[in-house]
């Protein structure tokens, strides 16, 4: 028999659930299996204090349960800040389902999903994301109504990316105010990385206010379209940081704000769409700031498309949407005066901001 003394220690002081920070401020995490479908889902609700929870399901094939958890936490508490900062009445959540969505898919998995999320009673109300579609959701409502992003058709708003490209559009001009003293992109040279369904919005956009548009993208023929379309100049994916140009938007992949192109760039303004843009929030975020740089926050000015989800839980009005988005270009210069005024970085008053609405309404 052992003595005490031979006993080791095994298990941490610090829980895996309970004491991990991504999870400490969350209200409910479920965990959804179901082995007929091969269904296997977790829901994280992180914040419920300004309405039910609203964010999109992920499905993706997570090299472990841990990836995904990770993973969910750490999207359901950025829809959090999304909704606060842009004055909407709901809270914070997401999904993943652990899968590939190329070949795990079937009405069946979606149905069994769908009851999932009727069991919370509308704590969480789901929308696509990477991995899932329009159609996905159609198949989600079946079983529950506590789904937005539909088609059109059937009541719902569509493809979110013009009210998206719109809302970022309103965060680049409310910057060249800030940097210039006048909101005009006319003249302006705005690098665009990534025309896909936000991007090419975006380029549409700011073409038709006269800007001269430099675009980049890996899908060739997505990209010949667009340059032909808006007379674009084409430039190589490597090129994008270091191009001589007025604005940066990034509206491909997150993660481009690290320190090699953070060193490239050339530009004064980055605003774009895509989500977290900084590699590292802190380090990053004072990084850019120190260089000069106006970084407008990517989860303020790409909060279209989450807008344009809202306003089809009111009964869907695409101009109700647009405009709503357009406040996107007062509430960009409030984060950047308080930025200025207390010193610190764009990103943190933003935050901030959101925090206070959330505190708030908690009193
Ligand atoms: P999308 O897939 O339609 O477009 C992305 C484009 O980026 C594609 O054409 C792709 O080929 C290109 N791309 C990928 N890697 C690239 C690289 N290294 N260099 C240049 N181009 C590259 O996606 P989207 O819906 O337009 O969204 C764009 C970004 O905005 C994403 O980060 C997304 O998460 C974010 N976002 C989108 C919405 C929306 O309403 N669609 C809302 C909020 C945030």
């Amino acid at each position: 028999m052992l003595e005490v003394k031979d006993v080791k220690q095994t298990s941490p002081a610090k829980d895996y659930i309970w004491g991990n920070d991504s999870f400490a401020d969350h209200e409910q995490i479920v965990f959804c299996s179901d082995k007929e479908t091969g269904l296997k889902a977790i829901i994280a609700i992180h914040n419920t204090t300004l309405g039910p929870s609203l964010g999109g399901t992920r499905m993706w094939m997570y090299k472990s349960e841990a990836e995904a958890l990770n993973d969910v936490l750490r999207l359901s508490r950025g829809m959090t800040y999304k909704a606060a900062i842009s004055g909407l009445k709901l809270g914070g959540g997401k999904a993943v389902i652990i899968g590939d969505s190329k070949k795990d898919k079937s009405e069946a998995l979606f149905r069994k999903y769908g009851e999932f999320i009727e069991s919370l009673n509308g704590k969480y109300i789901t929308a696509e994301d990477v991995g899932t579609s329009t159609s996905d959701m159609v198949f989600v409502h079946e079983t529950t109504n506590h789904v937005a992003g539909l088609p059109e058709l059937m009541g719902g708003g569509g493809d979110p990316s013009p009210v998206t490209a719109y809302g970022v559009y309103m965060g680049m001009k409310a910057s060249a105010k800030e940097v210039w003293g006048n909101d005009s992109l006319a003249g302006k040279k705005i690098v665009v990385q990534g025309v896909g369904h936000v991007g090419e919005y975006l380029v549409k956009l700011v073409t038709r206010e006269g800007a001269k548009v430099f675009i980049s993208d890996i899908n060739i023929e997505q990209l010949n379209a667009v340059a032909a379309n808006y007379k674009a100049e084409i430039i190589a994916p490597d090129a994008v940081y270091a191009y001589d140009a007025d604005i940066y938007a990034p509206c491909a992949l997150g993660a481009t704000l690290n320190t090699e192109h953070i060193n490239a760039l050339k530009c004064s303004i980055v605003a774009g769409s895509a989500n977290n843009q900084l590699a590292d929030e802190i380090v990053h975020g004072r990084m850019i700031t120190e260089k000069g740089i106006l970084y407008a926050p990517d989860f303020l000015i790409n909060a279209g498309g989450l807008i344009n989800v809202f306003s089809e839980l009111e009964g869907y009005n695409r101009q109700k949407a647009l405009d709503q988005a357009k406040q996107i270009y007062n509430t960009t210069l409030e984060i950047f005066k308080k930025a200025k005024a207390e010193n610190i970085a764009t990103f943190v008053a933003a935050n901030k901001i959101a925090e206070e609405r959330i505190m708030a309404a908690k009193k």
